[in-house]
């Protein structure tokens, strides 16, 4: 029997009345569980609700391939998050940032509990409804995929070091920038501009420490490119298309 602190981030009916839940946890990444009669039992069922961060107990079985199966004995709910689904801004939100997990490779994460963290705070703030919502999607977006192996390097000029230049161009193939001098390739269809000020913004994201991740505020027009940004790099990064992310940007 496991004990494990876990963000449900995904359900999928089983049979008539049972379910599996996908579960993002700090030891273990996303692990699956079955929840016989999840849509039954009044005694589980809040706890196993999608955007639930819960405490579930779970026994942990291996089949002959050795995959590893959990079968839920009892979760107790620690955070609700409950306005999530009150709005339909927030709850579209949540969805597509949980739909990017899921699709995750959280196994390529140097710590799982930083990927539970920031789910967790972006959830929070969203729930909350105090930030920027396009604000706290791009912090998520970007980092998430720092966070799990596709940190770019923003350091400076890839070939001459240069720290910030007028313009410096982004490529999402390399991940690298290079300066105005250094770059042949301006026009490229996988490259972005960064002015100093953005450069700024996707530093502070790829790079600051977590307790400063969110102390961050973005006039609207850089919020428009960072959008652009964090979205064609999500994009880029993974091959399914988001009906998730379409849904949102439709509302
Ligand atoms: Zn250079």
């Amino acid at each position: 029997m496991i004990t494990v602190k876990a963000l449900i981030i995904r359900e999928e009916p089983s049979g008539e009345t049972s379910k599996n839940v996908y579960a993002l946890t700090a030891e273990r990444g996303v692990i699956r569980i079955y929840v016989r009669g999840g849509y039954k039992s009044r005694k589980n069922s809040a706890a196993t609700q999608l955007f639930v961060y819960s405490e579930i107990c779970a026994e942990e079985k291996k089949n002959p391939r050795g995959e590893t199966y959990y079968y839920l004995n009892s979760a107790e709910p620690i955070n609700l998050f409950f306005d999530l689904r009150l709005d339909v801004y927030k709850t579209a939100l949540s969805a597509y940032l949980t739909d990017i997990l899921y699709y995750s490779r959280i196994e390529f994460a140097s710590d799982k509990n930083d990927i539970l963290r920031l789910t967790l705070n972006t959830l929070y703030y969203i729930n909350e409804g105090k930030k920027d919502r396009a604000l706290l999607k791009s912090i998520f977006e970007f980092r998430l995929l720092c966070d799990t192996g596709l940190r770019p390097n923003l350091i400076g000029c890839s070939q001459c070091y240069k720290y910030e230049d007028e313009k410096m161009y982004f490529n999402m193939y390399s991940g690298d920038l290079k300066c105005e001098e250094c770059c042949n390739n301006k026009e490229s269809l996988v490259g972005f501009v960064f002015d100093p000020k953005m450069l700024y913004i996707v530093r502070h994201i790829a790079l600051t420490d977590f307790e400063r991740l969110f102390a961050i505020e973005i006039a609207p027009k850089y919020q428009k490119q960072l959008t652009e940004f964090t979205e064609r790099y999500v994009k880029y990064h993974y091959n399914e298309k988001f009906d998730t992310l379409l849904f949102y940007n439709s509302l």
